[in-house]
């Protein structure tokens, strides 16, 4: 049965207009990394509950959540203006089966995130069993401008503890920014300057792609990569593919 408990929010950073993180305070139940729960306030009367990936590691706390304040949202646009101290619903059990232990056996692991969406990877890559399994694990994170590139220190500590094990670029796609690439990623893995910048090669015999966050970054992506002779991942048919898209 699905419990909802009562989270206090211990931190709220605003880091651009419309991008923030809530810090929160709640005794969930156990959860892997990579998973979701659901967060929900009391508005009007009503109960309006959305999912969410958790950001910190199971092992971490508080609880972590990166967030985009959505057009017309209306629980975004609620929780934007949530303050240390208040309270916010919780989902007890998470959900979800974008994890590593979904991932078959392979070389590489590629983690591939629009805006909000890196937050699963940040889970996953703060846990040991990536860096006990995969040879190589690259970081993509795509985001409009390069205010909108957060988290930035997590992936400087990742670095310098996994130093060549782990790969991160960024793409911004609306200005360039000297340090990141410029673009999309589905164009990137098209022409393969992804892998000639990074110097990684991406080929199907040894790499494994999770794909999160922006519906289209997702299709589209999948689409190039199917091309190249990567196919989706189920558990009956193992492949390549692993996606969650946000909306
Ligand atoms: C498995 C899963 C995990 C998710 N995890 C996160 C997360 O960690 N952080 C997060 O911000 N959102 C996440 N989302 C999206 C989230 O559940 C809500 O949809 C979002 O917060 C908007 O809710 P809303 O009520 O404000 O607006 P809604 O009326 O529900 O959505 C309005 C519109 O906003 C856009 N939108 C929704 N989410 C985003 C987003 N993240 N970035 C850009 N545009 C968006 C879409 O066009 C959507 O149709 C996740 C969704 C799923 C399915």
């Amino acid at each position: 049965m699905e419990r909802w408990i009562e989270g206090t929010v211990s931190e709220s950073i605003h880091w651009t207009g419309n991008l923030f993180t809530l810090k929160i305070d709640a005794e969930v139940e156990k959860f892997t990394a990579g998973q979701f729960t659901s967060l929900a306030l009391d508005i009007d009367g009503e109960r309006i509950a959305r999912p969410y990936s958790y950001l910190n590691s199971p092992n971490q706390r508080p609880l972590e959540f990166f967030f985009y304040t959505a057009t017309d949202g209306i629980l975004s646009n609620a929780l934007v203006k949530l303050n240390p101290g208040d309270k916010v619903w919780v989902k007890s059990q998470s959900n979800g089966f974008f994890v590593l232990n979904e991932v078959p056996k392979c070389k590489n692991l590629w983690l591939l995130g629009t805006g909000t969406g890196v937050a699963p990877f940040f889970s996953i890559l703060n846990t040991k069993e990536p860096w006990e399994r995969f040879e190589k694990v690259i970081l993509i994170h795509a985001v409009r401008t390069l205010a909108d590139l957060r988290y930035q220190e997590v992936v400087h500590s990742i670095r310098q503890k996994h130093k060549d094990q782990f790969l991160f670029e960024a793409f911004v796609s609306r200005e360039r920014a000297p340090g990141t690439s410029n673009g999309r990623i589905p164009k990137a893995l098209a022409d393969k300057t992804l892998e000639t910048k990074l110097g990684v090669d991406l080929d199907p015999a040894h790499s494994h792609l999770m794909l999160c966050g922006n519906p289209a970054m997702v299709k589209d992506s999948s689409d190039v990569l199917k091309v190249r002779g990567f196919k989706k991942h189920r558990r009956r048919t193992p492949g390549h593919i692993t996606t969650e898209n946000y909306w």
